[in-house]
């Protein structure tokens, strides 16, 4: 599975998602130094089978009939319809995949190192049994349940999702079950709107158009606290969307670039304060300049000591 992702000498193969281009915020990264080589490492896909040995159904995405139509219709990308299949496959599916297997293997990092992020995946508006917006594979629940299932002592997860779209995905997933805790902080009037999931949030903070760095950044604050104290979780999911960006085509949100720096810096200040492993996800970001803001935010987490060596060496105890 992932967790066995191989070490690579390069960042310059990391997939890429629309409108974000995830290789170059690895690019910058690595040429500041701040990850040496054996820390990018690059994760094995998912496929039908490692997945069905964990009892998860992904069959639907996997069928073999009508390839083209599904897959268009689930990542929202028109001119899938018209692609071959065994483009469409190598093009769209596998890289995906690819995320998928990086969030898995970032989820059993974090609860080794006290942090881990996967410069992709977030796929938060699918969930184990449809795909949609853009996601075809439910990368943050398969993560949960792999950890859940196979690491010992992980029996309880927090979801922030700050992505500016309400995460359906996985709040289908884990409706019934209260071992997992969600907090979701987005747009209320873009996409979804799934009432259904939104029975799954325990802490929900709706958004409205246009809402900018000082509200958004005290909310964050505040609630980020709050989920933390309410649940004592032993692993946080968290999905750092950057389509909150002013501008953003699709978020509908006015966050500027030191804002989203901002955020990201507020979820790791409180894992840490609360001695509770992180996995990041980068979700959506629908801009050109997402990259390099992903990026820096990364250098800022570093330069703060938030993420880095010391933590990555193997002393659990230290994080907690
Ligand atoms: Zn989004």
């Amino acid at each position: 599975m992932g967790a066995r992702g191989k070490r690579r000498s390069s960042a310059a193969q990391w997939p890429q998602e629309a409108g974000c281009d995830l290789t170059s915020i690895g690019a910058i990264v690595q040429e500041k130094s701040v990850s040496e080589t054996e820390r990018l490492l690059l994760p094995s896909s998912v496929s039908f089978s490692s997945t069905a040995e964990m009892g998860l159904s992904l069959k639907q995405h996997f069928s073999p009939f009508q390839w083209s139509f599904v897959v268009a219709t689930i990542t929202e990308i028109p001119p899938v319809l018209f692609m071959p299949n065994f483009l469409v496959q190598r093009k769209v599916l596998k890289p995906l995949r690819t995320q998928t297997g990086g969030t898995i293997m970032a989820g059993k990092l974090a609860i080794e190192r006290g942090w881990a992020i996967n410069i992709g995946g977030g796929f938060h508006h699918c969930s184990s049994e449809k795909g949609g917006g853009f996601c075809a594979y439910a990368d943050i629940s398969l993560a949960i349940k792999f950890l859940f299932e196979r690491i010992e002592g992980v029996s309880k997860a927090t979801i922030i999702d700050l992505d500016a779209h309400q995460g359906n995905g996985h709040e289908r997933d884990f409706m019934e079950d209260r071992r997992v805790y969600i907090m979701d902080v987005y747009n209320r009037y873009i996409y979804p709107g799934d009432g259904f999931a939104k029975r799954a949030i325990r802490r929900k903070v709706e958004l409205d158009w246009g809402t900018e760095d000082a509200e958004y950044l005290q909310k964050v604050r505040t609630h980020v606290e709050g989920a933390l104290n309410e649940v004592k979780s032993d692993i946080i999911i968290y999905n750092a969307g950057t389509d909150i960006l002013d501008g953003d085509p699709l978020g509908g949100l006015a966050i500027s670039p030191q804002g989203i720096i901002e955020r990201d810096e507020i979820v790791f200040r409180a894992a840490r304060k609360h001695g509770i492993p992180i996995l990041m996800v980068t979700s959506g970001g629908y801009q050109k300049r997402t990259a390099r803001i992903i990026a820096d935010s990364l250098l800022n987490l570093h330069s703060l000591g938030l993420i880095g060596k010391e933590l990555a060496a193997g002393e659990p105890e230290r994080w907690k």
